[in-house]
């Protein structure tokens, strides 16, 4: 039996009113996917447990089959396995996005104008010579940080481990409001860290992200591998760092997939065919995550969502079918790791539709769609691995 798990990141929705009422998912042309959800089984999940925040590292450890309410600590100490940093328990990782905050203190992109990574790994080069060689003081204690250059607008920051008790605000949650500064016992030099970083930007006019902003801090998780927990060899691809560093803590194998941009332009193809031919060798289960849908509930962009949601079908979904009937009997889930809706361009922690489908065995069928599951049972998204592979 082969096995795929297939994430279109934020793709769940609310009635939209530019929609007539109905959902991304609702108008998106998607023939493969309709007749999938008419041979499988489909339900509502929730993904984000309660009281964490509903983001992709919430998500998505869920979707892996890991309780987020036991095992996450944070959503930079993952990204942080992603860039290849263990970190030791006298620190904690930030996260460090490069963002855009006008002259009246409004933040107006929280991606920063969204810089190719290389002009920004020069800026975390800069920030990281600056800011990294000077002290910054916490109650008397003296403490050193490092910036590490990730993917576009988001970089990892490593700290203190005292530095973990201060509150911020994701930068996305933001948009358009005043940035609202870090609060807590240890905000003083997250705070300053920020401040002095407006320095470092001002000398690189080739970005338009105008400081730092930390946030997600946390120390990095011990997760017990995906082949001792489940008994199975996975793999998985996906453009985002926070993604690709849950397979990192889990050991699976990451798949680098050249194409993948976390953005519309994504090669979905390329992650189809990544996905078809690791499992071929010999992978039990393969994860595709694309980040387009995401992306564009972040940006409110209609089409865009809808866009991501046809590319699903028609460039992963179709051809997948195809290549996993060709392997053997096979057994898909799909799911999103939290929904973003587009009237509020920021993601939320309502329960997401899910979709079990066994090649060998007819499920009792269904809708794909919010409206479709409304009225099913509430499974707790963690759960969902287990009933994939039968445990
Ligand atoms: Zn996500």
């Amino acid at each position: 039996m082969k096995y795929v798990v297939c994430v279109p990141d934020g793709c769940a929705d609310e009635p939209d009113e530019r929609l007539g009422g109905r959902t991304p998912l609702e108008v998106a042309h998607t023939p493969v996917l309709d007749a999938l959800a008419r041979r499988g089984a489909v339900g509502r999940a929730g993904v984000i447990p309660e009281g964490l925040p509903p983001g992709s590292d919430v998500g998505n450890l869920a979707i892996l089959g890991y309780d987020p309410a036991v095992h996450h600590t944070g959503r930079a100490p993952i990204e942080a396995a992603a860039l290849g940093l263990c970190l030791d328990a006298d620190h904690i990782a930030f996260r460090c996005n490069l963002v855009t905050v006008g002259d009246d203190g409004t933040m107006v992109d929280f991606a920063g104008g969204h810089p190719d990574s290389a002009a920004a790994a020069a800026v975390i080069a800069d920030l990281d010579a600056t800011l990294g060689a000077r002290s910054w003081c916490l109650d008397g204690h003296e403490g050193r940080v490092s910036f590490h250059a990730g993917v576009q607008y988001r970089h990892t920051l490593v700290a203190p481990a005292a530095w973990a008790e201060v509150e911020c605000v994701p930068p996305h949650d933001l948009t358009g409001q005043p940035a609202r500064a870090p609060r807590g016992p240890a905000a003083e030099p997250v705070r300053a860290l920020m401040e002095a970083s407006r320095e470092v930007l001002a000398r690189h006019p080739e970005v338009a992200a105008t400081q730092i902003w930390l946030w997600g801090q946390g120390p990095q998780p011990r997760l017990e591998p995906f082949r001792s927990r489940w008994g199975i060899e996975a793999g998985m691809v996906t453009a985002v760092d926070l993604v690709r560093g849950l397979g990192v803590l889990t050991q699976m194998t990451v798949v680098e997939v050249e194409g993948a941009t976390g953005w519309y332009d994504t090669d979905y193809e390329a992650k189809r065919d990544a996905a078809l031919e690791h499992l071929a060798g010999g992978l039990d289960l393969f994860v595709i995550h694309v980040e387009a849908s995401d992306e564009a509930g972040h940006a409110g962009d209609v089409d865009e969502k809808i866009r991501a949601l046809e590319n699903w079908d028609r460039r992963i979904l179709a051809g997948l079918v195809e290549g996993l009937d060709a392997l053997g009997p096979w057994r898909l889930l799909l799911l999103p790791d939290h929904a973003t809706p587009l009237r509020l361009r920021t993601h939320t922690s309502d329960p997401v539709p899910y979709l079990l489908v066994d090649s060998t065995v007819d499920g009792p069928g269904g809708v794909y769609s919010e409206r479709g599951v409304a009225d099913r049972p509430l499974v707790a998204g963690h759960e969902l691995m287990g009933r994939l592979l039968d445990r």
